[in-house]
This record gives structure tokens, sequence and C-alpha cells, in this order.
């Protein structure tokens, strides 16, 4: 196996010390090849700009690109002409032409209580979210006349065509993954919106290349629905920008925990990003307490994703299983307000901090 070169941006906050664990899980289980380099605020200080072109570059010319988080309160600002850190967000998601996001859902066993639904409906969730990342409502043409304004949601069959076939794509490689049949289920509403027609007949298109998936329809309301009262019954969803933006924070609340979530960020034939959900959580920064979970599960993503290690993706995520069951916790999971910057909490029988939690993770690992 040929090595894969990882552009590594741990950025602001907490965004180092969870990048550095990252990176020691990934060089405990395999061969990569990391290049750091600065993004968001850090870069700000640096080169006046959240993110250069020579760490775009970098990153154009890696496997795949694994980031911290970035932002923080040093570089909040309400003047519209000072760089600001999520530019540095924006700025690789245009430049690497990043047009699906995917957010699985898949709250560990171990954490089922931390849902705010019952235990008996979440458990056994196991679901992925694919969103259309760059049409729809949000960059179609808007504007204000007199007291009316309005904003246009557009699609063509090429911006569906290429998230459908992502999104079946994942739905197969999941399925060979866990030995069973894949399935997608397209939220649209195509009972009024003509886009989600044209959605509709363009997936179903989509589908005739994929004859093993079953495919089904579901219109947006009722997706919502189902998410929180059966949501076993979803594997793969598929759904457009705006419907995406708001189902994917909704699903993502079905496990109870920011610090449990991944995410990725694909194109075309560009390097994918593979990032946390949560941000840089200055609050809790420089204490050694935040929790790496989510970000060993981005890079568990980058590896099924990203690179074409499916079995690397798996082992991470049985090892965060493991480490869970024998009943670890970092404080975001055992519950209540975080420490107070200068006053880290006293950690309680199961309580750890980012690093026993990485040696954990890295023991089950290895067994
Ligand atoms: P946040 O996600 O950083 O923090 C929200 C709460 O969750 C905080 O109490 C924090 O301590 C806790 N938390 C988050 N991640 C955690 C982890 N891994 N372990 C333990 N606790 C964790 O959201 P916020 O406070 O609204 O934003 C802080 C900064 O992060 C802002 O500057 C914001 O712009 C930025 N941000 C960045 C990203 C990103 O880089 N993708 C995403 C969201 C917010």
């Amino acid at each position: 196996m040929t090595a894969k070169r990882i552009a590594l941006l741990p950025g602001d906050g907490i965004g180092p010390e969870i990048a550095a664990a990252a990176r020691r899980l990934l060089e405990r289980l395999g061969d990569f090849e990391f290049s750091e380099h600065l993004v968001g605020g850090g870069s700000i200080d640096a080169h006046g700009t959240a993110l250069t072109d020579d760490v775009l570059d970098a990153c154009r010319g890696a496997d795949a690109v694994l980031l911290g988080a970035v932002g923080g309160p040093r570089w909040e600002t309400t003047d519209p002409n000072a760089p600001r850190p999520e530019q540095g967000l924006l700025g690789l998601r245009k430049g690497l032409g990043l047009y699906a996001n995917l957010r699985p859902v898949r709250p560990s066993p171990a954490l089922v209580d931390s849902s705010p639904l019952r235990p008996e409906r979440i458990k056994g969730t196991d679901l992925l979210v694919v969103r259309e990342l760059t049409g729809g409502i949000y960059f179609g043409d808007s504007g204000r006349e007199g007291d009316s304004a309005h904003d246009t949601c557009e699609y063509s069959g090429g911006e569906i065509e290429r998230i459908a076939r992502v999104a079946f794509e994942a739905a197969e490689r999941r399925a060979a993954d866990q030995g069973r049949s894949p399935r997608v289920t397209s939220v649209d509403k195509a009972n009024v919106l003509e886009t989600s027609r044209l959605w509709r007949e363009t997936v179903e298109r989509v589908a005739g290349d994929h004859p093993a998936v079953e495919l089904d329809h579901m219109l947006v309301d009722n997706a919502a629905m189902q998410l929180v009262s059966d949501p076993t019954r979803f594997d793969v969803l598929l759904t457009e920008n705006m419907f995406g933006d708001i189902l994917s924070d909704e699903s993502a609340m079905l496990t109870g925990s920011l610090g449990m979530l991944p995410s990725a960020s694909l194109g075309a034939s560009t390097p994918g990003l593979f990032e946390p959900v949560h941000g840089s959580a200055p609050d809790i920064a420089g204490q050694g307490v935040a929790n790496p979970l989510a970000t060993f599960l981005s890079a568990a993503m980058m590896l099924r994703h990203g690179l074409d290690r499916a079995e690397q993706a798996t082992a991470i995520e049985v090892a965060v299983d493991s480490a869970l069951e024998r009943g670890l916790r970092t404080p975001d999971l055992v519950g209540g307000a975080p420490p107070a910057v200068d006053t880290p909490a006293a950690p309680g029988p199961n309580e750890v901090g980012t690093e026993a939690m990485t040696d954990a993770v890295i023991e089950a690992l290895a067994a």
C-alpha cells in the first residue's frame, strides 16, 4: 500500500489538540504522510488572510484534507473588511469544488442514553445524510422590491445527477462494509416544487445505474417526522441544499452529543475535506479535555470516502465504540456545564481528558 498524503489543518482553539490526537491515531494505523498548515485565525495572524494560496495548493496536492476547527473570540469583529476565520473554510470548499456534504448519524451503543429520543427508538440507528452543498435556493437569484423579497431555487440536471451518484455509491460502500443490502431515500417536495420534480426524475435515472440499491422517495415534511419517530428506517438520505441543511442538523441531534459528530465534504476529482461538526470550543481550549472522538470519526470517514480504505475506517469506529463501552468519557459526554477556562473540572470515576481517551482508542485498535 502506498502512503497516502494528508494535509492536516489543525486550526484554532481545541483544533490543534484534536488534530494532534488524530495524527497520533492515524500514525498507529498505517502509512500516512502528513503536511501541517495554518488555516483560520492562526493564518490571519501570520499572513493577514484565513487561507493562503500556498495552503490551498498544498490541499489540492494531497490525497485528503483533515481539519480541526477554526475561529474564536480573538478574531470576532464587526468590521466587514476585516478577515474572518470562517473564510478559510469557505475558501477551501470553493477552491476544492466540494459539492457533497456527508454526515453519518450512528449513535454509539454506549451512548444511547445521551439521545433526546428513548433508547428503544434510537437503538440501531445508522444513517448517512448526503446533502447537495453548492446549488438550490442558497445560491439562486435573490432580491427585494418595496415590501416584497424573493429567493430563487434553481437546480440543473447535472448538479442533481452528480450528488445522486455520491449517494448511490456511498450506499453501496456502506452496504458492502456491513454485509447487507443498500437503500437510498431521496427527500424532496415534488408535490409542490418544479425543482423537486426534476430532482426526482434525475434520481430515478441515476438509480438505473445502481440496480442493487433500493430507492424510495419521501416528501421533506414526512422525512422530518420520520427522523424522530423511526430513525432506524433510513440508510442513505439524499437531499438538496436547504432541506439537507435542516435535516442534517435534526439528525445530528439524534445522538445528543456534539463532540461525537464527524462530516465529509466531497468534490469531483479533488481531495475531500473531513472535519468534526463542532467548532473550536474556545471555552475549553488548552485544558486537555476536548473530546477527540468526532475528529477520529472524521478520520474514519476520510479513510472510507476519501482514501478507499474501508477496513481501516471500520477499525477506528470499532475502537471508538470499545473505548466508550469501557466507560471512558470526556467531560462533554458526562454532562453538565463545560469547565471554566481557569478551573479545569476534577475528573469523575470514568472521566478522562483528550490524551487518555486517545490512548484508550489506540489500545482498542491494537486489540
Ligand atoms: P463550538 O462547537 O465550538 O462549542 C459549543 C459547545 O460545545 C462549547 O461549550 C464547547 O466547549 C463544546 N464542544 C464543542 N466541541 C467539543 C469537543 N470536541 N469536546 C468537548 N466539548 C466540545 O461552537 P461555538 O461555541 O458556537 O463556536 C466557537 C467558535 O468555533 C466560533 O468562533 C465559531 O465561529 C467556530 N466554529 C467553527 C466551526 C468549524 O470550524 N467548522 C464550526 C462551528 C463553529
